[in-house]
């Protein structure tokens, strides 16, 4: 469902008035956990060409970001790492791309059109907006003036557009808040053209849109963002054991594809308060922030709601047809929603490292897996020495289609292995006059700073053992629960 930011329910809960997000950022008590603060990030993600403030020949655009090319390498294999973790490697899911444009009965039915809102008011001293729930005692966050507020207004979060060349109100569509509901509106067609029985999972990746009143922390809430989506359908009778199994399968994911240190991750299970009206129980996995525990991914239970709703809306059947029982059955759906963009951020946090080397010298290291580094190898020749480049470049074209490389021969060695580690890759290949004769090159770890001298013909060889000697041990797998009841 929000992927970006699952602050609470989107959909319309009959006991209130709208949607209440509660605050995402829980403050702690106890120090940081990471290393780096947002500031050191932001900045190392722009000078090396992680993230860029969008348009910034411009001034930037309201807390939007473009992703340079360190960035798109890692949210690429994010992606990929996802992907086949769920849909793939799978014999229970299948994967859709459906429009961000769509139909808007859509948001109409999921009640995004009417209830998916942030209440808001204005600071009569320093006219910010801000959102009533963000207030506490009374204090403006933005100017720390007590108490002073116009009313609370609520503002919808969905963006707005039109449909043709008429901009008039028969016209208007939204661009998508979710990936979620292109699951929930293909559902039939997914069921029927592929024969498949329950449990099935159908799986998205794609961008969506929010209005966010106060987007902000680099790319942790912004409002043009990716989500990684998940809605696994299966029979009411199964679902809470299917939802037990998926906030552990998730976890996994993160501890084993990732690599992301247990400490910095936790399960968190919604009180009672916190659950949407539909749920019958959602968790969260949270990520030790440099600002507190934050959302990394939801895992909810999502009931019927959302195929009783389209089904209501639209007039069609939605329900699987269980041939044991012969009888209709409206599945429910448990559902794990994640952003790429907040994984990228919470996989920076997580790598980055500061230590002092024997020489006294500072080093910066992004300690990232080799899956998600953008380079997993660099090539560096010694020097720029005419008789070592023709080598050293054809070393590199050796790799090329093995691994994600980079060839650099700037400056001095030293400072090369410094800007490789400061963007996380996992080893450097050096080649220096003795290659010239004895065809073997100088293979330097990242995080030992240990050399090992390997010949050229099993180099691809020797980078892969590497890589894999590296990945996390994969611990027992979740036990899922028994199918058919
Ligand atoms: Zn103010």
């Amino acid at each position: 469902m929000l992927g970006s930011d699952h602050r609470a329910p989107t959909r319309a809960p009959p006991r209130r008035g709208r949607i209440r997000r509660r605050p995402s950022e829980r403050r702690l008590d106890a120090g940081l956990s990471v290393k780096a603060n947002l500031e050191i990030l932001t900045s190392l993600a722009k000078r090396r060409g992680f993230a860029y403030p969008s348009a910034e020949i411009y001034g930037g655009f309201q807390s939007t970001w473009d992703y340079g090319p360190l960035g798109v390498e890692m949210k690429r294999q994010i992606r990929e790492l996802w992907w086949r973790s769920t849909v793939q490697a799978r014999d229970d899911v299948v994967g859709i791309e459906a429009a961000v444009i769509t139909n808007p009965a859509v948001w109409r039915a999921s009640g995004h059109v009417d209830h998916f809102t942030d209440p808001l008011v204005d600071c009569l001293e320093c006219r910010a907006r801000v959102r009533a729930d963000h207030i506490e005692g009374g204090v403006c966050p933005s100017c720390g003036a007590a108490g002073r507020f116009t009313e609370e207004r609520s503002f919808n979060l969905l963006f707005r557009t039109y449909v043709g060349p008429v901009e008039e109100e028969s016209s208007v569509a939204y661009l998508r808040p979710e990936t979620a509901q292109g699951m929930f509106v293909n559902f039939d067609n997914v069921l029927t053209s592929t024969r498949r029985r329950l449990p099935l999972g159908i799986a998205q990746i794609g961008r969506s849109y929010r209005n966010e009143i106060t987007p902000g922390q680099f790319i942790f809430r912004t409002r043009e963002f990716e989500q990684m989506e998940m809605e696994f359908f299966c029979d009411p009778s199964e679902s809470l054991a299917w939802h037990r199994y998926w906030k552990e399968e998730r976890l996994r994911w993160y501890r084993e594809a990732l690599a992301v240190p247990a400490e910095l991750l936790r399960l968190r299970d919604h009180g009672a308060e916190e659950l949407a009206h539909y749920s019958g129980a959602t968790a969260d996995i949270e990520f030790r922030f440099p600002w507190g525990w934050g959302e990394l991914e939801g895992v909810a239970h999502r009931g019927d709601f959302d195929l009783r709703a389209h089904a209501g809306a639209s007039g069609r059947q939605l329900s699987y047809f269980d041939p044991e029982r012969e009888q209709h059955v409206v599945p429910h759906v448990v559902e794990p929603a994640v952003g790429v963009d907040r994984i990228l951020i919470a996989l920076l946090f997580a790598a980055y490292d500061e230590e002092t080397d024997d020489r006294g010298e500072r080093r910066v290291v992004l300690r990232l897996a080799a899956d998600v580094a953008p380079v997993e190898v660099a090539v560096l020749p010694l020097s720029r020495n005419e008789r070592l480049v023709p080598t050293a470049r054809a070393v590199w074209d050796e790799l090329r289609p093995h691994f994600r490389t980079q060839y650099d021969d700037a400056q001095s060695i030293g400072r090369r292995y410094r800007r490789q580690d400061e963007i996380g890759t996992p080893q450097c290949v050096t080649v220096d006059f003795d290659t010239l004769d004895d065809h073997a090159v100088t293979i330097r770890d990242r995080d030992t700073m240990e050399q090992d001298r390997v010949p050229v013909p099993g180099l691809v060889e020797a980078l892969r053992t590497r890589i894999e000697a590296s990945r996390p041990q994969a611990g027992p797998p979740v036990e899922a629960p028994a199918r058919g009841g």
